[in-house]
């Protein structure tokens, strides 16, 4: 029985074993051939977390840079040229009030608080008012509007050439306008600036027929600058426009920045040997290629198309009698 058990028990253990080798055997094959997979996709799968964790290390810069690298050297900087076109954009955005819907009459904002203390109607008009021989104002007026002007120099660092009374102030909407189209005269103009001569001017001058007495100028609404590249020259004199280039490309872009050439020639009338004649035509009487005025994008846009003045560049005078904002130029005083 032992032996038999024996037998038994080694037989069957016996065959037991070889029979499991057999079953082994067949079995062994498929789970080597599962380990052919399943090794590659485990080495991808480490290969894959070690780049993962060395990318995370360096995006927080504990490796991948030597010596004194400024660990965010990794980070791709836009080009200039890029910078630059992302800075016209925005500017354009910015000045364009047409491509915002911004667009008024221009006759809202820039309302002064003088205007009860002065004679002078237009001043209701804001940024249209009208400051010539025949639509004069007062003292009061002039120290009254220089509390509401702000300093271009210390806003906008933009210099006065020829500081006039020290003042080189100008109205706050229109000084950003101002700062916006310098701007643009310099990427236009590589080399280039424009700075102010004279801006804001509580006292008038006096020296012939291109300067105003006071109480007459146009350099007293805070809404005008007298401008200059000094690559030119610093003399005012419109015999030197073909040289001057600035003159020329205010000429052709100011409105679009609200300004205006304030005294184009076509409306210069008589001869400048003669005193300044404001016509009841609208004349201005004066010739002045250096002389911008603010008076919004919009008016800016209509003077500077002629939209009353068959196509042709208007003077404000026309332009205001022209919208029936003037009932008349002469014999005012
Ligand atoms: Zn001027």
């Amino acid at each position: 029985m032992i032996t038999k058990n024996k037998l038994s028990k080694s037989s069957t253990s016996g065959f037991g074993k070889a029979k499991r080798t057999t079953k082994d055997w067949g079995a062994k094959r498929p789970s080597d051939k599962k380990w052919f997979i399943i090794l590659p996709l485990l080495l991808v799968l480490v290969a894959g977390i070690t780049f993962g964790i060395i990318m995370l290390l360096k995006s927080f810069g504990i490796i991948g840079h030597t010596g004194s690298e400024p660990a965010n050297d990794s980070v791709e900087m836009p080009s200039e040229e890029e910078i630059q076109s992302y800075e016209e954009e925005n500017r354009e955005s910015e000045i364009i009030p047409s491509e915002t819907g911004e667009l008024d009459d221009g006759t809202k904002s820039i309302q002064p608080i003088t205007a009860a203390i002065s004679n002078n109607p237009t001043i209701n008009y804001g940024r249209l008012m009208l400051i010539n021989p025949n639509y004069t104002v007062e003292d009061d007026f002039i120290s009254a509007r220089k509390g509401e002007l702000i300093s271009l120099y210390t806003t906008y660092g933009i210099l006065e050439l020829n500081s006039y009374n020290g003042d080189n102030l100008l109205d706050p909407e229109a000084a950003s306008y101002l700062s916006k189209m310098l701007d643009d005269y310099s990427i236009s103009n590589p080399g280039h600036s424009m700075q102010t001569v004279s801006c804001f001017r509580s006292v008038g001058t006096n020296c012939g027929r291109l300067c105003a007495a006071t109480g007459t100028s146009d350099h007293h609404t805070g809404l005008t600058c007298d401008l200059i590249d000094p690559v030119y020259g610093t003399s005012l004199d419109t015999d030197q426009y073909d040289k001057h280039i600035e003159w020329q490309w205010l000429r052709e872009n100011s409105y679009k920045y609200g300004f205006i050439d304030r005294f184009p020639e076509a409306w210069a009338g008589g001869s400048m040997n003669e005193p300044i004649n404001v016509d009841a035509k609208g004349s201005t009487g004066l010739f002045e290629t250096w002389h911008y005025r603010y008076v919004g994008v919009y008016a800016a846009t209509e003077i500077a198309q002629g939209v009353y003045n068959n196509g042709e560049y208007d003077s404000l005078e026309h332009y205001l009698l022209a919208r029936n904002l003037l009932t008349d130029l002469l014999n005012r005083h």
